[in-house]
C-alpha cells in the first residue's frame, strides 16, 4: 500500500540552539546564561490580577482581536511613549507571543518568490518564517563588531522583487539598536516602492545608557507599510505566558486578522484581563530599563575579571563577548565545551547566521538574579 511521503518545507532546519543549549545546561546542571529568559520572579501583583480574573469568571474566549481594555491601554501607552495615535480597534491585535506576531505578519504579506531582506545575525525564527511562506531570504551581514546596518549594501540588494525588510531593535543577539539616522536611510530606501517593513521590538523597554528606543511607531509615514511585533513575556518576565501583540495600519491589520482568526483565533483571556489592569501603572514598564541596566553593569563588572572581552550592548537581555584571549575554537565547540567543563551555558552567535558565519563570539543573557550571575562568573574566571 502506498504511504504518504512528507516533503519538508524546512529541510535544513534542526532543533533551535536555544533548546539545544538549555537541554545541555539542564542535563549537566550548568548555570544557564544561554536561552533568553529571566530566572527571577515576575510581579506578584500581576499574578494576583490574572488569578483574580480567573476567579471573576473571565474564562471564555476573548474577542479575536484581543481583550478590548488591553488594546485600549496599549494605545495609551504607545501615545505617551511614541507620540502617535494608534486606534486600538483597528490597529492592534493581541497574539500568543511575539514569535506568532512575526510569523503572522510575514504570512499576511509574503507571496512565493518575494524577496525579503534579513540582517544577520538574525533571530532564529525569521529566515524559516520567510522560507515557509515560499519567499526568498536576501541576507545582509550587520557590520562586525558594532553590528550597524550598511545601508549602501541594502540599496545594492533591493530589486523589483523586494517585498519586505526585517528589522529588530533592540537587537537579539547583539544588543545593537537602530538610531534616528538609520530610520532616515530606511525611509529614503522604501519611499515610492512597494516594500513593507517588519520591526521586531520585543525588547522595546530594554534600552540603556539613557538612549531612546527608536520605535517604528514614531514614524507615521512608515506605519502604512509596517508591522511592529511586541511580547508581554519579555516585558513582564513571564516568557512562558506566550502573549504579545502586533501593531500596524488599519489596512494591513485587516489582512493580518484574516490569517490570525483561522490560526489561533483568540488568546488566553485571564492573562489579558490582568495585563489590562497592570499596564495602567506606567511604572510597570518605565522601571524596566534601569532594572535591567543594573544587571548588565553588574555582570560586566564581574566579567572584567575573566578573559572574555565584551562588545558594546545598548539594549536587550544580551551581551556578546569575544573569547579570542582564551581559544580559537569555533564558537559552537567553545560553547559546548565551557558548558561541559566549566558549567556555564551560552549561545554561539554563529547559530544566528544561516551559513554559520563565526566571528568567535558568544552571547550571555544577563536577565538573571545577581547570585546566578555571580555563580557563573566564579566559574568563568577559571577559564584561561
Ligand atoms: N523576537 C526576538 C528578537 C526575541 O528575542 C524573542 C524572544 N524569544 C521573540 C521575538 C519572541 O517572543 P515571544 O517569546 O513572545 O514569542
Ligand atoms: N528569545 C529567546 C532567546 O533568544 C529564546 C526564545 C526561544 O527559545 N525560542 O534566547
Amino acid at each position: 500500500m502506498a504511504s504518504p511521503t512528507i516533503v519538508s518545507k524546512l529541510p535544513d532546519v534542526g532543533t533551535t540552539i536555544f533548546t539545544v543549549m538549555s537541554s545541555l545546561a539542564a542535563e549537566l546542571g550548568a548555570v544557564n546564561l544561554g536561552q533568553g529568559f529571566p530566572d527571577f520572579p515576575m510581579s506578584e501583583e500581576l499574578v494576583s490580577l490574572v488569578d483574580g480574573a480567573m476567579r471573576d469568571g473571565y474564562n471564555q474566549y476573548a474577542h479575536m482581536n484581543g481583550w478590548g481594555p488591553l488594546r485600549e491601554v496599549l494605545a495609551e501607552k504607545i501615545a505617551s511613549l511614541y507620540h502617535t495615535t494608534i486606534n486600538p480597534d483597528t490597529q492592534i491585535t493581541i497574539t500568543p507571543g511575539g514569535t506568532y506576531a512575526i510569523y503572522t505578519a510575514l504570512t499576511t504579506i509574503l507571496r512565493p518568490g518575494d524577496e525579503v531582506i534579513v540582517f544577520e545575525p538574525a533571530y532564529d525564527s525569521y529566515i524559516p518564517n520567510v522560507v515557509t511562506n515560499g519567499a526568498i531570504p536576501v541576507r545582509i551581514d550587520l557590520r562586525f563588531p558594532d553590528y550597524r546596518v550598511d545601508w549602501d549594501e541594502v540599496r545594492r540588494k533591493v530589486t523589483p522583487r523586494t517585498r519586505l525588510i526585517m528589522l529588530n531593535t533592540p537587537h537579539n543577539p547583539t544588543g545593537a539598536i537602530l538610531r534616528p539616522e538609520d530610520i532616515e536611510q530606511l525611509k529614503s530606501i522604501v519611499k515610492d516602492t512597494g516594500i513593507f517593513i517588519h520591526c521586531d521590538e520585543v525588547y522595546e523597554h530594554l534600552v540603556y545608557d539613557g538612549l531612546p528606543h527608536t520605535s517604528i511607531l514614531r514614524y507615521p509615514e512608515l506605519m502604512e507599510r509596517s508591522f511592529v511585533s511586541f511580547s508581554f513575556g519579555k516585558v513582564y518576565h513571564c516568557t512562558g505566558w506566550k502573549l504579545g501583540y502586533s501593531v500596524s495600519s488599519p489596512e494591513l491589520m485587516r489582512e493580518f486578522r484574516k490569517v490570525h482568526q483561522f490560526n489561533c483565533f483568540s488568546c488566553h483571556t485571564p492573562s489579558q484581563v490582568g495585563l489590562a489592569k497592570f499596564l495602567t501603572n506606567k511604572e510597570t514598564y518605565l522601571s524596566l530599563s534601569a532594572f535591567l541596566q543594573k544587571k548588565r553593569d553588574f555582570f560586566a563588572g564581574l566579567m572584567a575579571a575573566t578573559k572574555f572581552t565584551p562588545l558594546p550592548s545598548f539594549g536587550s537581555y544580551f551581551q556578546l563577548y569575544k573569547y579570542d584571549r582564551i581559544s580559537d575554537e569555533p564558537d559552537r565547540d567553545f560553547s559546548i565545551r565551557i558548558t561541559r567543563e566549566y558549567g556555564v551555558a551560552t549561545i554561539p552567535v554563529s547559530a544566528f547566521y544561516i551559513d554559520g558565519k563565526d566571528d568567535r563570539v558568544v552571547r550571555f543573557c544577563f536577565a538573571k538574579k545577581e547570585e546566578t550571575l555571580e555563580k557563573a562568573a566564579e566559574r568563568l574566571i577559571k577559564i584561561n
